[in-house]
């Protein structure tokens, strides 16, 4: 453990005890968690808009120009997300959720990475690059199935273009998950805010809920957010895999210690 700062050990120590006493624990996790992974933000210094436009991803250019589109889509998000593997963060809160400490997650990622690592109670907020969806039949199929030699992909069952099955820009947020989520948000008694600066609407907002409904909120960056000074009760200085892996021993540690008496 390379954790030695004592203020953030005293805040580590003072988060565990509050996600034992928690009876429904949510993580909200963005691109910070994922970073180590080596997938880079979008946004910031070094974030793929530095190199590519975001135009690719509006839902109306795609529409217009699905094959330039899908070139980039195909080049950023198939051949060098879809690679990526999760990190110990991502581990740390699937162990989190198998002893029961963590209910949910809700991601604003489309890496697939908390499921790889093992976590069963996933929203995927923005969707996911696991499936591609039919526009025209509204089908979805594991993107492992469908080859992107040819640009853009079409349907096997009817012939529509095919899309990656997460939000564009200029969309809204699907229902289901937009819904779920909420619900998820108002039940917290502690939200876990993992990597996520606090920018995008109206993911942005989900913090919010759970805080106006009474959580408690344990905030896990590399840099204050636009949450520190307004919601975050306990603030986690450092990468999430250092400092979850830590807030994990933790709460399991003291588990164990109760169990003994
Ligand atoms: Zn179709």
């Amino acid at each position: 453990m390379k954790i030695s700062d004592n203020k953030i050990k005293r805040n580590i120590f003072q988060a565990s005890s509050v996600i034992r006493d928690s009876k429904c624990t949510v993580a909200f996790t963005g691109a910070g968690i994922s970073v180590e992974s080596g997938i880079p933000p979008f946004r910031g210094p070094d974030g793929l808009w530095t190199k590519y436009d975001p135009v690719f991803l509006d839902i109306n250019y795609f529409r217009n120009n699905p094959v330039k589109s899908w070139q980039l889509i195909k080049e950023i998000f198939f051949d060098f997300i879809g690679k990526a593997r999760p990190n110990t963060a991502h581990y740390a809160l699937s162990n989190l959720e198998k002893s029961g400490y963590i209910h949910s997650i809700i991601t604003q990622n489309i890496d697939n990475l908390h499921q790889e690592a093992g976590s069963t109670s996933v929203i995927e907020y923005h969707g996911t690059i696991k499936n591609l969806k039919c526009m025209k039949c509204l089908r979805r199929f594991p993107s492992e199935d469908i080859s992107l030699k040819r640009l853009p992909p079409i349907c096997p069952e009817c012939g529509g273009l095919l899309r990656p099955d997460f939000v564009f820009f200029g969309e809204p947020i699907q229902e289901e998950a937009g819904q779920l989520s909420r619900k998820k948000a108002e039940n917290a008694d502690v939200m876990l805010l993992i990597g996520t600066t606090g920018e995008i609407m109206p993911a942005s907002l989900i913090p919010y809920t759970s805080k106006n409904t009474g959580a408690t909120i344990i905030e896990v960056n590399i840099s204050e957010s636009t949450y520190s000074s307004k919601i975050t009760d306990i603030f986690l200085h450092g990468k999430a895999s250092e400092i979850l892996t830590v807030l994990a021993q933790e709460v399991e540690q003291e588990r164990g210690s109760h169990l003994k008496y």
